[in-house]
């Protein structure tokens, strides 16, 4: 399927956004996943644009509010591919509780961050991501805040699947989305996502560490570096190994600098997801979900009954 469509796309020329549009396109390429079946939410911000781009289902809902919407689809209609993408002040400072109280629920979706440290929409604030000390061209005074961790945040609240990926690296991406996607429960990948127009630090030549020489060697020394060519393994297959794993998350999130890792973090599928717990109360959930009750006869007219429908999905 071609899941491209002819909406008018007005980011900057070289924005990673791009990077992670073909990305997320081509994951849901390779998984044949029908565009009717798939659905994009967004929240506000230059990445909530997304679902305009990406022809399937999909909704650009309120600033910081990307998760209440799209868990809400997909605990309603559990046979949709559902993912949700948002910018890092979206996602980690408006919408910050939600995505804590997401990762409580472990509903099986995936939430993709674009992660480029400033507002960009706005013109270049300061966002969560946005280390501490640091003065992009917006910025009166260096950033006074400290900046929230996503991967250690993640794991911390509870998502099952943690990966990071880098926006010019889409083959990579693709890969990670795709993983995200087929995760059994939830899912989140932090993406890094150059700003040309705002944040002129975390550049692409910063990341790709051309202006990184090592005064020595006279080298180039990349940033980034591929969890899976170290041999580092964050895959929980036993839940006796959730301790340890969740500890070499934390060390591997830690890493910023001279040194930053993308690829699979975490994944824990020991834990069961929002619908196998609704599942456990509900029988029937799966098979008839509200998506699937009739609401109105051949004619139009309303044949909810509220009461009973509240009823029947107590828990
Ligand atoms: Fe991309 Fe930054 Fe332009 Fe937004 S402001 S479209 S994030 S380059």
């Amino acid at each position: 399927a071609d899941y491209k469509t002819d909406v008018h796309n007005d980011w900057c020329p070289g924005c990673g956004d791009f990077g992670i549009l073909n990305a997320i396109q081509m994951a849901l390429a390779d998984m044949q996943v029908p565009p009717h079946k798939a659905t994009i939410f967004s929240g506000v911000g230059c990445s909530g644009k997304t679902p305009h781009f990406i022809r399937t289902y999909g909704i650009h809902t309120l600033h910081g509010r990307v998760m209440p919407f799209a868990q809400g689809a997909k605990l309603s209609n559990p046979g949709l591919e559902v993912i949700a993408v948002g910018g890092d002040g979206d996602g980690l400072g408006i919408g910050a509780g939600h995505f804590v109280s997401a990762g409580r629920r472990n509903v099986d979706m995936t939430y993709i961050i674009f992660n480029n440290a400033v507002y960009g929409l706005t013109k270049g604030q300061a966002s969560p991501t946005l280390k501490l000390g640091m003065k992009t061209k917006s910025l009166p005074q260096p950033n006074v805040n400290n900046s929230v961790n996503p991967i250690a945040l993640a794991l911390v609240a509870g998502f099952t699947f943690i990966a990071r990926g880098y926006s010019y690296d889409v083959r990579h991406l693709k890969d990670l989305i795709r993983k995200a996607v087929e995760h059994k429960g939830l899912a989140f990948v932090d993406v890094l996502q150059p700003c040309p127009t705002y944040n002129d630090i975390n550049t692409k030549e910063w990341f790709s560490g051309s202006n990184n020489i090592d005064p020595v060697t006279k080298k180039v020394m990349p940033r980034i570096y591929k969890l899976e060519e170290t041999g580092y393994d964050g895959i929980v297959r036993d839940p006796a190994e959730i301790n340890e794993k969740m500890g070499k998350v934390i060390e591997k999130a830690n890493e910023w600098g001279d040194k930053i890792p993308i690829g699979v973090f975490y994944q824990n599928e020991h834990i069961p997801t929002f619908q196998e717990r609704i599942s456990a109360r509900i029988p029937n959930y799966v098979e008839s979900p509200p998506a699937k009750q009739e609401i109105a006869d051949l004619s139009g007219k309303t044949i909810t009954n509220i009461e009973k429908l509240l009823d029947d999905y107590r828990l």
